[in-house]
């Protein structure tokens, strides 16, 4: 029989990484269980009608053939616009790849960064598909830890020890899972370092609309950065459009023409109604994204009252590393004795609520949990009770064992 190509398989790297939890709490929930779901980065909103009518006029109008490879003229020159809007920089169409959602973005800048063997940085904890995806490309993922003790920022010393010899590093700021914003001590430490090592940064921005503390900095406008800079966006979460698969990968004009070769033999485009559909998205400015984003931010400050006020009535010692910008809250539970996947396994078998372990995020994250800021406030808050409750019976159990 024929086999299986090496690449394919090592691309996980084996074992479940945590992810099994999550698997395990759909399971439940299809077999009728109410189970309270703080996995995923998902909305509990769907995308606008508004952007839905955009869609099906466009369809209806015919764009259901072939569209343009690189994307549809009009919004690539969308995309520019708005990334021209967050600095300095002027981006033109000849600077945007339209792709299937930032992941397919993710792809294409390491298929065009790295070649079989190279070493690609990313950053520990990390967005659970990053390895798979360098890997996926035939490069070899090297983490570089952070430290809860930085609000998990990458030290400059670190990135620079690891960085002899690498062709990438990826970087992700607003952070998943850790809500971490890049400082601009941190981007300016990062684009030494790239300076230093000649390496290509490929910097996951599709959190940028999603900001609680500080502004986000695109580290392309960084001085010297542009022309190594390449930059994911997505619609999948300033616009609620997960399931559309929009998003893009910006960069210097060459790079951007490799990848759009890259494209015409793999994606082959997106379907044209879905980019009329995000450029009417684009076209409703800065307003929608903000609504879009503000109940991640409620439910964010929900968390930290909530946790402040366990922690003065009672002897509830887990802490909150308070999120900068993105749509989750990293809480460090080390106090309770357990891991996060332990913590995560009993608190979906006590209290049926799902959270992901800060192990299926790396090594940095262990002892971590992640809770998405995903369900309606008086569910979330129902939630969050039952989590904190669960907490201190860890705590108290704890307490016994050593009194
Ligand atoms: N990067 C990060 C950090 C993410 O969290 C996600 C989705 N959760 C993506 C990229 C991919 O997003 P999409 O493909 O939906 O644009």
């Amino acid at each position: 029989m024929p086999t299986y190509s090496n690449r394919l398989m090592g691309l996980t790297g084996g074992g479940d990484d945590g992810w099994g939890l999550f698997y395990r709490a759909r399971a439940l929930k299809d077999a009728g269980e109410p189970v309270l779901e703080l996995t995923i980065g998902e909305h509990d909103t769907r995308t606008a009608p508004d952007i839905l009518d955009a869609m099906d006029a466009s369809a209806r109008g015919g764009h259901t053939g072939y569209a343009a490879v690189p994307g549809t003229r009009s919004l690539r020159d969308a995309v520019a616009k708005r990334l021209s809007s967050f600095s300095e920089l002027t981006y033109g169409p000849e600077n945007i790849l339209i792709t299937p959602g930032g992941q397919s973005g993710l792809f294409a800048a390491h298929s065009l960064a790295c070649d079989p063997g190279d070493t690609a940085l990313l950053i520990d904890p990390y967005y659970a598909t990053y390895p798979g995806t360098i890997r996926g490309v035939g490069a070899v993922p090297k983490p570089v830890a952070t430290h809860p003790e930085d609000g998990f920022q990458p030290r400059e010393a670190d990135l620079m020890a690891a960085s002899l010899g690498a062709k990438s590093l990826l970087i992700n700021t607003p952070n998943n899972p850790t809500g971490a914003v890049y400082s601009d001590a941190t981007l300016e430490g990062i684009a030494r370092v790239a300076g230093a090592r000649d390496l290509w940064v490929i910097s996951d921005e599709v959190y940028d609309s999603q900001i609680w503390e500080g502004t986000h900095r695109p580290f392309a406008s960084l001085p010297d950065m542009f022309e190594r800079t390449l930059t994911v966006g997505s619609l999948s979460k300033s616009h609620a459009m997960t399931g559309s698969r929009l998003g893009w990968v910006a960069g210097p004009a060459g790079a951007v023409a490799q990848m759009i070769n890259l494209a015409t033999h793999t994606t082959y485009g997106v379907p044209g109604f879905i980019q009329d559909a995000g450029c009417y998205a684009l076209s409703l400015g800065v307003e929608a994204e903000a609504a879009v984003a503000a109940p991640f931010l409620r439910r964010r400050n929900m968390v930290l009252e909530r946790l402040a006020q366990q922690q003065a009535s009672n002897s509830l010692q887990i802490r909150a590393i308070p999120p900068s910008g993105a749509m989750y809250v990293m809480l460090d539970i080390r106090a309770t004795g357990l891991s996060g996947n332990d913590f995560g396994e009993a608190l979906l078998e006590e209290e049926r609520v799902a959270v992901m372990p800060g192990e299926s995020f790396g090594v940095a994250a262990a002892g971590h949990i992640r809770v998405a800021l995903t369900l309606p406030d008086e569910v979330f808050a129902t939630a969050l009770d039952r989590l904190f409750a669960f907490a201190a019976r860890q705590m108290d159990g704890r307490c016994a064992a050593t009194a």
